[in-house]
């Protein structure tokens, strides 16, 4: 027993040190994929949950990840890559949304995908309001590669499509229910709803640019960073 017990006590600590690293990944104990093993055996059982490469899927669509710059409400770079994932029925959804847009010369920018749970833990450290924030007790859709942050730009010039406030403006005037905006606004805010709709897509209400897929809540929750579905 002498002999055993530096043995256990080792046993322990390392044991001890593993759990306490999971649980500050995942303090709330959510059903989180956070391993490429944990992914993969998910996209192995059901293909539907893979996150894939927008940029691939839609090619030439135009990216502007926020959260991979300073310029985003943290102040500091979230992601190392300005990369956009979605789970694949998402991206195809996306895909034929941006197609249709094409004959009136519009096309997609998208601000926001797929998020690593991470990423969720700690906006909700910097900004604890859940309005505009997803709780980390439940995970945000953005953690399911189910959502999506976007605006709309004409193709030949690239330009934005004046919208009600800038991406990440937490304010009323981000709400769908917002109306005191000039005749412009309001068309570009509803052409971008629309075209969403039509192809699965909801709205949530405090948020014009982002978007929830159909049965979104059915996607896996992840925290696999983008350079492990990188590779
Ligand atoms: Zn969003």
């Amino acid at each position: 027993m002498k002999r055993l017990f530096p043995v256990l006590l080792a046993f322990f600590l390392v044991v001890g040190c593993c759990r306490n690293q999971r649980h500050s990944r995942n303090p709330y104990n959510l059903p989180i994929a956070n391993t490429m093993e944990m992914y993969l055996e998910q996209v192995a059982e059901n293909p539907d949950t893979q996150l894939v490469d927008l940029e691939e899927i839609i090619p030439g669509i135009a990216l502007y990840i926020a959260y991979a710059t300073e310029n985003n409400f943290t102040g500091v770079p979230i992601y190392t890559s300005p990369k956009a994932f979605l789970c694949r029925p998402v991206a195809m959804a996306l895909a034929a949304a941006q197609d249709s847009l094409k004959s009136i010369g519009m096309g997609f920018k998208v601000l926001d995908a797929y998020r690593p749970y991470a990423g969720t833990l700690y906006f909700y450290k910097v900004y604890p309001d859940t309005t505009f924030v997803a709780s980390p007790l439940s995970g945000s859709i953005h953690n399911r590669g189910a959502a999506v942050d976007l605006t709309l730009i004409r193709l030949d010039t690239g330009q934005e499509l004046e919208m009600p406030t800038l991406f990440d403006s937490f304010s009323d005037t981000a709400s769908h229910t917002f109306t005191d905006l000039p005749e412009n606004v309001l068309e570009n805010r509803a052409l971008l709803r629309g075209i969403m709709e039509a192809y699965g897509f909801h709205i949530y209400e405090p948020e014009w640019w982002h978007y929830n897929f159909t049965n979104a809540r059915s996607y896996p929750l992840r925290d696999i960073a983008f350079e492990e579905l990188m590779k």
